[in-house]
C-alpha cells in the first residue's frame, strides 16, 4: 500500500547519505559502533568490508528531511559485513519513523 512512496523515501535517505559518508561526524560515529561491535559483523563475525546498518530511518516532519546518519541512537545501528548488509536489505524493509 505504501510501497512506492516508501521506496522513494528510502532512495532519498540513501541518496542523502552518499555525500555524507566521509564527513567527520560520520567517521567518528562509525568508529564508535565498530568499537562497540568489536569490528565484527553481528551476523557472521566477518572482520572485512564492514558497514554500519541503520535499523530505522527517521524522517522529521517539521524539518521535512531525514536525520543525518550519525544522529541516530547507537542502539539503532549495527555493524554488518557488506554481504550480510546486502542480504538484509534484500530481505527486510528498513522502517521509516515519522517524527
Ligand atoms: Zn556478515
Ligand atoms: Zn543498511
Amino acid at each position: 500500500m505504501k510501497s512506492l512512496r516508501h521506496k522513494q523515501l528510502i532512495k532519498k535517505a540513501h541518496g542523502s547519505y552518499n555525500g555524507l559518508l566521509f564527513s567527520k561526524e560520520w567517521i567518528a560515529k562509525r568508529k564508535e559502533i565498530l568499537e562497540r561491535d568489536n569490528y565484527k559483523c553481528r551476523v557472521c563475525n566477518a572482520t572485512e568490508s564492514l558497514q554500519i546498518h541503520h535499523r530505522q530511518y527517521h524522517f522529521s516532519l517539521i524539518l521535512r528531511k531525514f536525520r543525518k546518519p550519525w544522529e541516530y541512537p547507537n542502539r539503532l545501528m549495527i555493524t554488518l559485513c557488506k554481504t550480510c548488509h546486502q542480504k538484509g536489505h534484500n530481505k527486510f524493509k528498513v522502517p521509516i519513523k515519522y517524527l
